[in-house]
């Protein structure tokens, strides 16, 4: 995601939108099958994914199914 590309809507003017993101997460879990925590490169696989829409400005609340004019 580049800087040029980065969308902005008109009328409020927000850059920042609630979204959707399916990640395949690698977790540790205990003899039980039971979550104890994330692994420890978990952080990098939220920009590993491609979000996705709807898009909800987190100002506004306008809609947005896809970010660009
Ligand atoms: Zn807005």
């Amino acid at each position: 995601m580049s800087e040029a590309k980065s969308f902005r809507w008109s009328k409020c003017g927000c850059e920042e939108f609630y979204c959707n993101l399916r990640k395949h997460i690698i977790v540790i879990v205990n003899g039980s099958n039971k979550f104890l925590k994330e692994h420890k490169e978990v952080k990098r696989s939220y920009t590993d994914e491609e979000p996705y829409g709807p898009y909800e400005c987190t100002n506004c609340g306008m809609l947005y199914n896809e970010l660009n004019e």
